[in-house]
């Protein structure tokens, strides 16, 4: 029978208390629509489930006066949908939040936990690895700040240390960038991506676009310039010679090729003759 204890943190402080004393045999909870699944499957088997949801300043979104947008680890997917001021520029992490899950779902599901549960398929990785994003980790010995596309290691790692948190998650501003993401899938409802892609092209001509599912873990190619918009096929081959994807219950590793090809031609389609304003 599964048996853990269920530890409550009101505050931060308590919770690095809690992670600091029982880090390595402990899970922490946000929304729990991952972790309930792989307690209830028995992938997991922690001593302690500690709930971070209580601490205030992770529920917190914002955007800075430079246009940098700050969002606490345990905003909800709705609550970033729901927020007016997201800049323009990050319009793909809007579009990855409203394919994530159904309503229900995006209700209780967190920021930090779609990055920290780190399938290669998370929704949120591919527009945050191309928008650049920073995270903020936590703990008793100190804070650092690990960027997006440092933090996933593998299938379901990441470089989290036991006894850290992440406590927000930084996107640098991208007043001058256009974003996109897309995502195919089995089903018209909810469900995880078969593939899933974003791209971001900025004033300055830097292109990058990222990939989920199609690797162990999302991925990032940002050796592209604007200029390689003229020649889509050079950019596919690149995309193409990166990814390792498998079969799964999903898709077939060629369909994922095959997709992979639909996706950036339909971010190159559509950074094609973009004109920066101003
Ligand atoms: C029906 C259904 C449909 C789904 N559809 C999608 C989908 O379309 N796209 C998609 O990407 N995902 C989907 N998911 C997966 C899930 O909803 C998301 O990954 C969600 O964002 C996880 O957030 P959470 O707050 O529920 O995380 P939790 O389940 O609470 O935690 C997930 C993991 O992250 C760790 N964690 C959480 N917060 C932190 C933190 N602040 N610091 C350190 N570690 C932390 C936990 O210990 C756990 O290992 C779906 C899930 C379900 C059940």
């Amino acid at each position: 029978m599964l048996s853990f204890q269920y530890l409550r943190a009101r505050t931060l402080d308590e919770a690095l208390e809690l992670l600091q004393k029982f880090g390595s045999n402990a899970s922490i909870l946000a929304g729990g629509t991952d972790l309930l699944v792989s307690l209830r499957d028995g992938i997991k088997r922690p001593d302690y489930v500690i709930d971070v949801k209580p601490i205030p300043e992770m529920h917190d979104i914002s955007v800075a006066s430079d246009g940098g947008l700050t969002m606490g680890a345990g905003v909800t997917i709705n609550q970033l949908l729901e927020f007016g001021d997201l800049p323009r520029g990050m319009l793909a992490i809007r579009q990855a939040a409203s394919s994530l899950g159904s309503y229900q779902v995006r209700s209780r599901a967190t920021v930090g936990g779609n990055l920290c549960n780190a399938s290669p398929a998370c929704d949120l990785g591919p527009p945050l690895l191309v928008l650049g994003a920073v995270l903020k980790v936590v703990s008793k010995q100190g804070d650092r700040l690990i960027p997006v596309r440092q933090f996933f290691e593998g299938v379901k790692t990441t470089c989290l240390r036991p006894d850290e948190v992440v406590t927000e998650i930084r996107v640098p501003p991208a007043e001058t960038t256009i974003s996109v993401f897309l995502k195919r899938k089995r089903i018209r409802g909810h469900d995880l991506a078969i593939v899933n892609a974003a791209g971001a092209l900025s004033e300055d001509g830097r292109l990058r676009i990222a990939l989920g599912a199609v690797a162990p873990r999302p991925l990032l190619i940002d050796d592209l310039d604007q200029s390689m918009l003229k020649q889509p096929r050079n950019v596919i081959e690149i995309v193409l010679s990166s990814i390792s994807p498998i079969d799964d219950v999903r898709g077939s590793a060629l369909y994922r090729r095959y997709m992979v090809e639909t996706l950036v031609s339909e971010i190159i389609r559509h950074f094609s003759g973009q004109h920066f304003e101003g």
